[in-house]
């Protein structure tokens, strides 16, 4: 269709047949969030640029080629933000949430990065995440963990989920490790694929996540962290591992799982699925206890995770998650009286039934046309307003659902009778 405007690519609309399975699943995050005493931060969509180069780390996928960013009219190069750790440790900073305590933080909203869109992968996507500051020990990286194992139990996909955990160690432990592979993969440089030579000196770890299968024996081989990592690092997943075992979760640890991110260290855990392909991973975390100091603030363990949202809405389709989204009471009125009279009684309506669900009918038509669009609306009961209703301020009832006989009834008697007939309470 040339000449119609259409969306970028990859960048969806999410419409009314959707609406209401986003609007469920939010609902549920909220209440998550909340019974783990989490407090919502919201964040702005735009950021400097500097603020992801420096964070995330300019050796990164990310930040080589998925940001969106651009000069506004300033000459300031900004980006669109691309995960939402590093603007929420930009905010704890800058209002000062970070002194002499501690903080449990989410946020949900859009997010974007110039990726090759597929089922699963967006340009605009969206994620749920959790942030933590100031606690060191494996007790709250067990808390995220156990917090992301209710979600999948109250949505009913703990048979579709697995947990898959590493350890990151310290930076210098990384480092050491670093330099084995470095020189692992270069004794190997003809195996490499492309992907896997460019980060060799870029970002080495990275070539360990590689989903090329040509790549699979070759990354198997490679010398194995755990003979390098740093004694502390060490106890603090034995110490995690203890937890989760205590509270009953089932997890894999995975050494080959690194996270596209430069800011993780020890503690890195995803939530996998395979019902939807390559874009497997539905919710990623972990410890980024060097990113406030290398802010400016005063040295703050952190950990959190994000969840994709489009990805959990994708295992959901498969599920029975139905929302009410039809209205309940379709109000019918022919005649310019009538008309005029329906805007009056549907607002009386709502204001002695709240949460009552009225579609009113506006464009005029016959009772016969807008009985058609009654009933095609999903409601429960019609209300019908005519000239001799009005005369007698009264209005019809007909059950659209069910046999039954059309009852009428008083204007003041309504809300009682709609609140009987409809079991509202
Ligand atoms: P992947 O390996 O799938 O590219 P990632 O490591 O880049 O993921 P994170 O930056 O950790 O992902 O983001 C956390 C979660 O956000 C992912 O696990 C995924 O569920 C979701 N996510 C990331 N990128 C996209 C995208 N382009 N479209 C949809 N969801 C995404
Ligand atoms: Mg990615």
């Amino acid at each position: 269709m040339s000449g119609t405007l259409q969306a970028i690519r990859g960048m969806n609309d999410i419409l009314p047949p959707e609406t209401p399975r986003w609007q469920w699943l939010e609902e549920r995050l909220c209440e998550l969030a909340s019974a783990y005493g989490y407090q919502e931060i919201r964040l702005p969509i735009v950021e400097q640029t500097a603020l992801f180069e420096r964070s995330i780390g300019t050796a990164t996928d990310i930040v080589e080629k998925e940001m969106y960013t651009f000069t506004d009219r300033n000459g300031d190069s900004l980006t669109l933000r691309p995960e939402g750790t590093a603007g929420c440790v930009r905010a704890a900073l800058q209002h000062g949430l970070l002194h002499n305590q501690s903080q449990r933080l989410w946020y949900r909203g859009p997010m974007f990065r110039h990726e090759r869109p597929q089922k699963g992968r967006y340009r605009q996507f969206h994620q749920f995440g959790v942030e933590v500051f100031g606690l060191a020990g494996p007790d709250i990286d067990a808390e995220l963990i156990l917090m992301s194992a209710r979600l999948w139990r109250t949505l009913e996909l703990e048979e579709v989920v697995r947990l898959e955990l590493n350890t990151l160690g310290s930076p210098e432990a990384r480092a050491a490790y670093r330099d084995v592979l470095v020189e692992y993969f270069q004794r190997h440089y003809e195996q490499l694929d492309e992907d896997s030579r460019r980060r060799l000196s870029r970002n080495p770890l990275r070539i360990l996540d590689s989903k090329n299968p040509a790549m699979a024996g070759l990354i198997e081989g490679a010398p194995s962290f755990s003979d390098y990592l740093d004694e502390a690092s060490r106890e603090h997943f034995e110490g995690l591992r203890r937890l989760l075992d205590a509270a009953g979760v089932e997890y894999k640890v995975n050494p080959r799982l690194v996270r596209g991110l430069d800011y993780y260290g020890k503690t890195v855990f995803e939530w996998i699925t395979d019902r939807l392909g390559a874009q497997g991973t539905v919710c990623a975390g972990g410890r980024y206890d060097g990113l406030v100091e290398q802010f400016g603030g005063r040295p703050t363990p952190a950990v959190g995770y994000a969840i994709g949202l489009e990805r959990l809405i994708g295992l959901l389709e498969d599920g029975q998650h139905a929302c009410p989204a039809s209205p309940q009471v379709y109000l019918i009125a022919v005649g310019d009286a009538a008309q005029a009279q329906a805007l009056v009684l549907a607002e009386r309506l709502r204001d002695a039934l709240p949460g009552l669900r009225l579609l009113l009918h506006c464009g005029g038509g016959s009772f016969k046309s807008q009985f058609r669009r009654a009933d095609r609306s999903g409601a429960e009961l019609a209300l019908i307003l005519g000239e001799e209703e009005v005369a007698e301020r009264c209005a019809g009832i007909k059950h659209l659902r069910r046999e039954a006989g059309q009852e009428r009834i008083g204007w003041d008697a309504l809300p009682g009778r709609l609140r009987e007939l409809l079991a509202l309470d």
